[in-house]
């Protein structure tokens, strides 16, 4: 099978390697019919983070094409969507709804071969897949524009808000203007907050977010957001606050967002953020908390939602690009460009189930 290749800073191409085998009897290989590109994955390809060569990328949706003998809730022919990381949906955290934190939790392109490409293996299928109610052959591109995006960003973005304590009548501020912030706000609203207010430094992604009803600040690096704030809030803080860039500017910005006894979620992965003043937490009585989104709690409702018409984040995604174009999307993520790319793949066989 084809599979995007990551061999280096800022080198992707697509090249041949073994198809994935069932080596579990709860494992399902699915044709992936679409792939995300992440945020996340650019931070190898910029050669911020020291990333292993291989098979990459962890967003994907396709169609069933093999199932292990104990598997019991898809078929060959299902069209299905998963989390940016499998789990066994059987223990403690599991159970608890904390799938990121799961005993067996593992990463595509890690511990098994990466989501950009003709074919995953997916251990623990029943827990991790999630069937969609469309014929794989009628999900097409405008579809899957707003399918990719559930699989990790808008998840991650949720689990912002639910972290923050986001509730009906609230002011939300969301630090972090990328797929993952203007996620959170679009979060937000649905939770039934009052006000959700996005910082973001680029004219074109805020923009993106006020398609979806989001009042949008643009501010430059230098800026006193808190001040921003206040002009437009009555001079008042936000109940809750949202970052979701994971830099050091960025959080200190953030946290001078919360009112007293107000709460922060982050979601932002944490490059170089190493101080949390204790007396700024205190003095503020600030709650705070962070983590990974557990997408695989949320994905179910996602899909029902995005199926009944009361969801569409196909905005995130600027283009659907051909699968030998890969190299290209990535590129486009990383210039500024583009602020979310999905690739969309056929296999050239066809699948053996019907
Ligand atoms: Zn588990």
């Amino acid at each position: 099978m084809l599979t995007a290749w990551f061999s280096g800073a800022g080198r992707i191409d697509v090249r041949e390697v073994d198809d994935p085998v069932i080596v579990d009897p709860l494992d399902v290989i699915v044709d992936i019919t679409f792939a995300g590109i992440c945020g996340s994955d650019l931070w190898g390809y910029r050669g911020l983070l020291n990333r292993p060569a291989g098979s990459t990328g962890h967003e994907f949706i396709g169609r069933v094409r093999e199932i292990g003998r104990d598997v019991r809730s898809v078929v060959p022919g299902d069209s299905v969507i998963a989390p940016f990381v499998y789990s066994d949906g059987t223990c403690t955290e599991c159970r608890r709804g904390l799938h990121s934190h799961c005993a067996n939790v593992g990463r595509w392109g890690k511990e098994v071969s990466g989501a950009q490409a003709e074919r995953i293996r997916v251990p623990y299928a029943d827990a991790t897949l999630v069937k969609l109610p469309w014929d794989s052959s009628d999900i097409d591109a405008e579809l899957a524009r707003k399918l990719v995006p559930l699989t990790d960003v808008f998840a991650t973005g949720t689990h912002g808000a639910v972290l923050a304590g986001v509730g009906d009548g609230d002011v939300v501020a969301v630090v972090g203007d990328g797929a993952v912030g203007i996620s959170a706000a679009i979060a937000s609203a649905r939770i039934g907050a009052e006000r959700v207010i996005l910082f973001g430094e680029q004219i074109s992604r805020l923009s993106v977010a006020a398609e979806h009803g989001i009042e949008t600040v643009l501010i430059t690096r230098d800026d006193d957001v808190s001040e921003r704030l206040r002009a437009i809030n009555d001079d008042v803080l936000a109940d809750r606050v949202i970052e979701c860039v994971g830099l050091q500017s960025a959080f200190d910005g953030a946290l001078s967002l919360v009112r007293p006894g107000g709460s922060m979620g982050f979601v932002g992965v944490p490059h170089g953020v190493d101080e949390l003043a204790p007396m700024r937490i205190f003095d503020n009585e600030t709650r705070i908390a962070g983590g990974v989104a557990p997408a695989r709690h949320y994905l179910e409702q996602f899909v029902e939602d995005t199926a009944a018409g009361r969801l569409d984040v196909s905005t995130l995604i600027d283009s659907v690009l051909p699968f030998e174009e890969v190299a290209a999307g990535y590129e486009a993520m990383s210039s500024g460009s583009a602020l979310k790319v999905v690739v969309s793949i056929a296999s050239r066989e066809t699948p053996t189930g019907r």
